[in-house]
């Protein structure tokens, strides 16, 4: 059973997505050298329209897409807030601590589990050669 975060922790993982937004939108806007509405980033978002943003020539693509896919993995980590899975792992269940999703706000599992799925997927790709690092 995945018990639903208690009410500090909600607030509190809704404050670190919300600084994880205005960061990336501050970041958008260096790129852009000007301010945007947010509501405009939506309907890019929404529809994949970047031509709702205005954007010049100048502008590149690629930075901006970079920009942009991680703004969408905020939006999607919002609903997953509102839905009370946000910051629980996706394994076990269990919640991923506070500490780890300030730096980590789109962490998936918990450190366990990601050790457990690192080792696997090192077993799966199995090439039988030993690595040295
Ligand atoms: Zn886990």
């Amino acid at each position: 059973m995945k018990k639903k975060p208690s009410i500090q922790r909600h607030e509190t993982l809704e404050q670190i997505l919300h600084r994880t937004r205005e960061t990336v939108v501050a970041d958008i806007e260096k790129q852009l050298g000007r301010e945007l509405d947010p509501r405009k980033i939506d309907v890019a978002m929404d529809t994949g329209d970047w031509a709702a943003l205005e954007l010049s020539e100048a502008v590149d693509h690629r930075i901006l897409e970079m920009r942009y896919k991680t703004y969408k993995e905020i939006a999607d980590a919002f609903r997953r807030l509102e839905a009370g899975t946000y910051g629980a792992c996706e394994r076990c269940g269990e919640e991923i601590p506070v500490e780890r999703l300030t730096v980590e706000p789109f962490a998936r599992y918990c450190v366990p589990c990601l050790n457990q799925i690192e080792a696997l997927e090192e077993v799966e790709k199995g090439d039988g050669k030993s690595h040295s690092f």
